[in-house]
């Protein structure tokens, strides 16, 4: 069989080798016997695996001293409500940026939560002739007293990257799921960052939180203990059991990163892939992006088929070529292609030559 190419937006593609050697230890891990998934989260082993995962995440995005690591349950949206619980007590303010789905949910959360007066909304993404552009607002502008300014970075549904940190007077809070570790980010000019695994990560079911230590003082609202920062990081993350078997790819996957080279390496490869896939985008009237040049997402390229009723027969046509997930999100329609940091190069070559070939057999 010739190579399958997944470009899911998540649960995600893995590094092959890292599913290799998940594979080859399945059932005995470490010498001990028994899978890593039926050892006990508090086994010296299991947490020398922990601590390792850790310091390898410090190291491949230079996380400064002053900020906690936490591997919590629960993806992307239970830090949704453990943001706003965990910071918003006190009738504290928030302010949150929209630039695209996932953004505007976690908004809804939060109102959801503390009620519409404690939260604002800013959308920051104009439309003009159907093409998206973020506008970066002028924060220290706006006299208000926020806990923090919540944004995401990469808008997965969406395909809009924001490359620009946040030039901001509150602590930044980043919704990261499907943008960490695929650029060089610096960390510092960050409250607290949070990504779902299932992306550049490893699989679904875990959440790694990076936050800086001053925001756990902030008064925060009654919640359920597992969602506490200031418990999880009491216990080292470890307050209940922890999603092990999630957290020990985790840990192959920031080994397998550091092997190619880190963050830096990988962002160039990035780039490469997005820039090949786009230019292809570009360079012909039968494909579409709606997003402006400056905020073109290197993970998830989102585009559009001119002619729409071809677009099943363009996700059979890939299926059958061994080119899977291509089908835009519900939200938005269209195509879109997930490019994290395990897709090899090789794989969007493979697309770039499947869509040329499409386009010029039915353009
Ligand atoms: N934020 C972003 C940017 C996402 O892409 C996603 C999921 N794709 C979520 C939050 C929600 O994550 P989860 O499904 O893990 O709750």
């Amino acid at each position: 069989m010739s190579a399958i190419y997944n470009f899911c937006a998540g649960p995600a593609m893995l590094p092959k080798p890292v599913m290799l050697k998940a594979q080859s230890e399945l059932l005995d891990w470490n010498g001990q016997g028994v899978s890593v998934m039926e050892l006990s989260h508090r086994d010296k082993a299991y947490i020398a695996l922990a601590e390792k995962a850790e310091q390898d995440l410090r190291d491949l995005m230079a996380i400064p001293d002053d900020y906690h690591v936490l591997f919590m349950h629960g993806g992307g949206r239970a830090q949704f409500a453990a943001v706003v619980n965990n910071f918003l007590g006190d009738a504290g303010q928030a302010l949150y940026l929209v630039d695209g789905s996932w953004s505007s949910i976690a908004a809804d959360e939060a109102e959801k939560l503390v009620g519409k007066t404690h939260i604002d909304r800013l959308n920051i993404v104009n439309k003009n002739d159907d093409m998206s552009q973020v506008e970066l607002p002028h924060l220290h502008a706006i006299k208000k007293d926020y806990r923090y300014v919540h944004y995401c970075p990469n808008e997965t549904v969406d395909g809009i990257e924001i490359f620009d940190e946040l030039d901001s007077p509150w602590p930044v809070v980043a919704d990261m799921s499907s943008t960490i570790m695929s650029r060089e980010i610096d960390v510092s000019r960050y409250g607290l960052i949070y990504a779902g695994a299932q992306k550049n990560i490893g699989p679904s079911g875990l959440c790694v939180v990076i936050v800086h230590q001053d925001l756990l003082t902030l008064p925060s609202l009654p919640q359920s203990s597992i969602m506490d920062y200031r418990l999880a990081v009491k216990h080292g993350s470890m307050y209940n059991t922890p999603p092990t078997f999630a957290w020990y790819l985790a840990a192959k996957v920031f080994e397998w990163l550091k092997e190619q080279g880190g963050v830096k390496s990988i962002a160039a490869i990035n780039q490469q892939k997005a820039a090949l896939l786009y230019h292809c985008i570009d360079s012909s009237d039968f494909y579409q992006s709606k997003v402006n040049v400056d905020n073109r997402s290197n993970m998830n390229v989102t585009f559009y088929l001119a002619d729409s009723e071809l677009e099943m027969l363009f996700l059979e046509q890939a299926k059958q070529a061994g080119l899977l997930a291509l089908k835009g999100h519900r939200m938005v329609g269209g195509m879109r292609a997930s490019i994290y940091n395990a897709m090899p190069l090789e794989g969007v070559q493979v697309l770039v030559d499947f869509m040329n070939a499409f386009a010029t057999e039915h353009g």
